[in-house]
């Protein structure tokens, strides 16, 4: 019935406590612009020609409050793809600077994302709704504010996917095609192509990142950076009490923390960020802003797949960590005017070295199935690195493996071991005999670890596999999403979400996503790199 069925939607509670709480631009006019003295500028998104849903997301409407029934429903697309407003919505795009590739970028903001407003569910918990690719803002700078279907595909699963595999991360409702074209050089090459143009509307507690804080600091607004790490800290970390010089302290060794989290689970997937600037660095410690990110596949530290990044690699996946830490180095000067002492400053960014080694060292001793990672687990793991390298391995299918190798069983012969890793391998034949001795070398070296521990293959393996996933989002399998999507159809969207709902699970009917990386998309673009043109 039509009543009870928009009920949900028009029921949101909009409070609004960004807008409420914080300095506003007082102009209100769209033109670009540079904005001081303010977190946020009003602004309308742009509505669009024909808006058509590809997909949503059950759980993330769930948190809203938003009924099943609602969810294909044409105010939701309306609503969802820029067109309509929900009574209570106070639609503003985010003030924020940035580092960009280790150099300070002075003012950004939200370009091409438009807050629609913040709503409390029924538990009483806040989420930001924000549209991707809604138009131009005061911050769009040189672009068009928009988003075109590949990169909002990617965008809308890997969100969904990296929140199943328990990484932390913002979140995605929906997913709408605008019925519009998208002029993108995808290549910077000098040949412009038109796409379909989308939009995500992406849902967390906060879109804040280190780049809001470091905006006023560079400025030298210290009162509105006081008002704004104020406000962060009371809505967001209002277990740390009111704010003072000792709270800023506990607030930034927090941001830490949670961002080392983040960067282990990120290690522990293989999953490369690809553009950490620190105004991609959420000050909630969640994956943010998905541009040209990528699955390992053939295990290799140094691969990025950003394009706009191969050169220097600074954001290569062995160099996370490292970044991470470099940012944080950026908040700590930004909030630096707030406590004005640099030593416990530093001995919080210092600790943050060690606090990782320790989750990391945990995390790969869940990873190997080991109780808990001892001393001598240092060379063991090293040792696997370099196994890893000796040719082309798959990292997600040979952690699963792994666990398929018995360490109860002591009579095997090197062919059994190497039979049961042979599916990930790229090109198992091309294994030199030398080769085959270090992989086997370093199995019965594992196998006697796993021994002292005393625990059952049984155990072990539903220890590794409940943190190495048995589906993730391989980025051919994205792009074949992507080539259906752009062709009408969403099938391959929803299946892949469906599926990464679940990526530890067998999933046999689906057995045909766990498989490695075609040949056809060893260089294909959007399977192997990828550009910041999005
Ligand atoms: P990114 O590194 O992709 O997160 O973007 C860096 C900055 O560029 C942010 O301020 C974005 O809002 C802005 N930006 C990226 N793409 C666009 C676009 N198509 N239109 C307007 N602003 C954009
Ligand atoms: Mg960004």
């Amino acid at each position: 019935m039509a009543t009870t069925h928009l009920n949900t939607l028009s029921s949101l509670k909009f409070d609004n406590n960004f807008v409420r709480s914080l300095p506003a631009d007082p102009v209100s006019d769209n033109h670009r612009r540079q904005v001081l003295e303010a977190c946020y500028s009003l602004v309308n998104p742009s509505p669009v020609a024909a808006p058509q849903l590809v997909a949503y997301s059950k759980e993330v409407a769930d948190y809203l409050d938003i009924s099943q029934q609602d969810c294909g429903s044409d105010l939701f697309i309306q609503v969802f793809a820029g067109n309509t407003q929900l009574e209570g919505m106070q639609p503003y795009a985010q003030c924020y600077g940035g580092h960009q590739f280790g150099h300070w970028a002075g003012q950004l903001g939200d370009g091409r994302a438009i807050n629609l407003g913040e709503i409390v569910n029924h538990k009483g918990e806040h989420f930001t709704l924000q549209l991707k690719g809604s138009g131009e803002t005061p911050y769009s700078r040189s672009a068009d504010g928009l988003a075109v279907l590949r990169s909002s595909v990617r965008e809308f699963l890997c969100s969904e996917a990296m929140f199943h595999l328990g990484v932390a991360t913002t979140r995605a409702l929906s997913l709408v095609t605008t019925g519009e074209k998208v002029w993108r050089d995808m290549f910077y090459d000098g040949r412009p192509q038109q796409e379909p143009g989308a939009i995500v509307c992406r849902v967390a507690p906060s879109f804040l990142r280190f780049g809001s804080y470091e905006l006023f600091s560079a400025r030298g607004d210290i009162d509105n950076l006081r008002k704004l790490v104020d406000f962060t800290i009371t809505t967001e970390f209002p277990h740390l009490g009111e704010p003072s010089v000792d709270v800023y302290l506990h607030w930034f060794k927090e941001v830490c923390d949670r961002t080392a989290d983040m960067i282990v689970d990120w290690m522990r997937v293989g999953f490369v960020h690809g553009v950490m600037n620190t105004d991609n660095m959420s000050i909630l410690g969640l994956t943010i802003d998905y541009g040209p990110y990528g699955w390992l596949e053939s295990y290799d530290p140094d691969w990025t797949p950003n394009t706009t990044d191969a050169t220097g690699r600074r954001y290569r996946f062995g160099h996370q960590p490292q970044i991470a830490q470099w940012n944080l180095f950026q908040l700590a000067n930004a909030i630096y005017p707030l406590i004005e002492q640099a030593k416990p400053l530093e001995a919080i960014l210092n600790d943050y070295a060690a606090s990782y080694q320790q989750k990391w060292q945990a995390m790969r001793a869940k990873k190997l199935g080991l109780k808990q990672y001892n001393d001598d687990d240092h060379d063991l793991n090293r040792d696997l690195q370099s196994v890893l390298l000796l040719t082309e391995t798959d990292m997600t299918i040979f952690y699963r493996k792994l666990a398929d190798i018995s360490c109860e069983m002591t009579e095997q012969t090197d062919q059994q071991l190497l039979d049961t890793l042979h599916d990930a391998y790229y090109a198992p034949d091309a294994l030199t005999h030398d080769d085959k001795q270090q992989i086997c070398a370093w199995l019965r070296r594992y196998q006697q670890r796993v021994r002292q521990d005393k625990t059952s293959d049984h155990d072990r393996k539903q220890q590794m596999n409940s943190v190495n996933p048995k589906y993730v989002l391989r980025n051919y399998l994205a792009q074949l999403a992507i080539d259906k999507a752009e062709q009408n159809d969403f099938t391959m969207v929803n299946q892949l979400l469906a599926l990464l709902h679940h990526p530890y699970d067998e999933q046999p009917e689906m057995e045909a996503f766990a498989a490695k990386r075609p040949d056809w998309a060893r260089n294909r673009p959007g399977c192997s790199m990828l550009s910041c043109s999005s």
